[in-house]
């Protein structure tokens, strides 16, 4: 028997006795590694780690950070083989995805070294002082970004590199300056080992405090819970359900000093398919919209899971040729048993309420791995509207066809729907000025509008928003993909009439970084 390690500060804290393992999902057989819940005394260390490590890197310059996220990027490549293997092992997601997902995963901290070395990330803005103002003089005044403290991650099932130990949330929140505790997902600990070691590695090289990172084990709410709820963590990044997502939020606005919860709980990201679109290009289309759906066995926050049409007989030759493309595909090993019973219940949900049709699947599949059919369900604009349960997740392969009798029902069902990360729209070139209204609906329910694309793949670009209002996160003004998501991390100061010589390098006169800044109201990079 070996035992997995929590990772505090560089230091091991092995688990005995181990109460959990990870599981193979394509055998459901158990990994020979046991884990246990870090306890009280190993969170305290943690976060005490983190607010000292703190203490240290808040000073740290841009150019210092962007070195230690491109030595981070480095140790995974140096360790890729591995980490794919066993992520592999642990959710079933194959080797050509996580391979892929490795890249994304280092191009997104090299992607974050970058902006720190461009260095306008920090917002310098100045209003110099004008004494001679009537009736009173203008104080100068110079703003700027600074890091906020240390942060907890919670990693996500799904995404095992891109959201988890070194994923979004910790590249952002290092990139920002803070030291990360991260809450590694019970679903794949053998992997997050791997990755803290890659982690200890870097910190070491870079002469960085080992505090600058910790990792936690655990299963059941108590380790998520005692972690956002510690006095020395002033931010949380979380990828996960609803209940999760809400349950940490609640946890930590009743702390003494309550604290932002970036959480991103999914979405049914609504697609909207023209009458037009469906009779010049619906087979196109139902090919892409199927392999969206079913991508990583649908198991994707942007998983276009409620599709919306007026019913015509386009329409219903679309629904079959969606169900006999996707009831042609094997059905793919979800990521573990929980992700299995969730699909399960919320299939059951949705098949239970009125005027709700299988078109095909519905079960879980006779395999030995957790597997789930390929589904595809439908009901009409009414039933939907009427029951409004029927906008609820389900996170697999699975997408909801809803026909409605006309345009203005499509428009109310939209309207009923609450925040989602993403919205698309498929229509043709000449309606697009019939469809400014529903643009400007989806830009009040979804943090991303597509027009003629599919919902999955999310590019990490300086432009990215990966958000929504809420039920789709907690923070509608944030994203968590992109590299505007090291402002949820950052906290302004503004400096009032401060010497030139007491000011951080952002806001001197001189501009001796040579960073993009607004200087009375000019956006200037002009230095001396
Ligand atoms: P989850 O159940 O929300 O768990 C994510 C993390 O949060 C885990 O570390 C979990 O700890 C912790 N957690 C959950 N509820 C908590 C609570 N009440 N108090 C403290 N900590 C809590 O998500 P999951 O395991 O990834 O999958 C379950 C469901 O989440 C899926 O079926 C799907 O609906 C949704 N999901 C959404 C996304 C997305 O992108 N938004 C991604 C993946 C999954 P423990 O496991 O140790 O309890």
């Amino acid at each position: 028997m070996t035992h997995g390690e929590h990772w505090i500060a560089g230091k091991l804290s092995q688990q005995v006795p181990a109460t959990f393992y990870s599981v193979n999902p394509r055998t459901r057989e158990q990994g020979s590694i046991g884990f246990s819940d870090a306890t009280g005394a190993e969170i305290d260390r943690a976060c005490a780690a983190a607010r000292e490590a703190f203490a240290v890197t808040r000073t740290y310059s841009a150019a210092r950070l962007a070195d230690f996220l491109d030595a981070v990027a480095a140790k995974i490549e140096s360790h890729k083989d591995d980490m794919i293997a066993t992520a592999d092992r642990e959710t079933a997601l194959g080797e050509a995805r996580l391979t892929g997902e490795l890249g994304r995963t280092t191009g997104q901290l090299r992607a974050f070294a970058g902006l720190l070395r461009e260095g306008s990330y920090v917002g310098a803005i100045i209003d110099s002082a004008l004494p001679d103002r009537k009736p009173a003089p203008r104080q100068d005044i110079r703003r700027m970004l600074h890091p906020i403290g240390p942060v907890a991650v919670f990693a996500a099932s799904n995404f095992p590199f891109a959201f988890s130990v070194c994923g979004g949330d910790t590249a952002s929140a290092w990139a920002a300056g803070c030291p990360v505790v991260v809450k590694a997902h019970p679903g794949h600990p053998e992997t997050a080992q791997l990755f803290a070691q890659a982690v200890t590695e870097a910190l070491s090289d870079s002469g960085f405090p080992a505090g600058f990172f910790s990792l936690l084990h655990g299963t059941g709410y108590e380790v998520g819970t005692r972690l956002v709820q510690h006095e020395a963590i002033s931010t949380v990044g979380f990828t996960g359900s609803f209940g999760g997502g809400m349950a940490l939020y609640k946890a930590a606005a009743q702390r003494h000093q309550p604290i932002p919860v970036y959480a991103e709980m999914g979405s049914v990201n609504p697609t909207i398919i023209t009458q037009k679109t469906l009779e010049t290009r619906g087979e196109a289309l139902a090919e892409g919209l199927v392999n969206s759906v079913l991508l990583g066995a649908g198991q994707f926050c942007t998983n276009p899971g409620l599709v919306l049409m007026q019913d015509s007989a386009e329409a219903r030759s679309f629904v079959h040729m969606i169900a006999e493309k996707v009831s042609a595909r094997t059905p793919q090993v979800l990521l573990n048993a929980q992700i299995l019973a969730g699909l399960e219940k919320s299939i059951a949900l949705t098949t239970g309420a009125s005027a709700v049709t299988v078109v095909t699947g519905g079960q879980p599949a006779n395999e030995p791995g957790y597997c789930f059919q390929n589904t595809v369900l439908q009901t009409n604009g009414r039933d939907f509207l009427a029951q409004p349960g029927l906008a609820r997740e389900h996170f697999g392969p699975v997408t909801l066809l809803v026909l409605c009798s006309d345009r203005d029902e499509w428009m109310h069902v939209l309207a009923a729907l609450e925040g989602q990360l993403t919205a698309s729209v498929h229509g043709e070139p000449d309606e697009a000025v019939e469809l400014v209204d529903v643009l400007g609906l989806l830009r009040e329910k979804a943090g991303r509008v597509i027009w003629n694309g599919f919902p999955t793949g999310v590019e990490v670009v300086y432009a990215q928003q990966h958000g929504g209002p809420f039920p789709a996160t907690t923070a509608p003004a944030t994203t968590s993909v992109g590299l505007t998501a090291v402002a949820r991390f950052l906290r302004p100061v503004a400096y009032q009439n401060m010497p030139d010589a007491l000011l951080p390098d952002a806001l001197k006169m001189n501009n001796p970084l040579g960073i993009w800044r607004i200087v009375n109201g000019e956006l200037t990079r002009a230095t001396g």
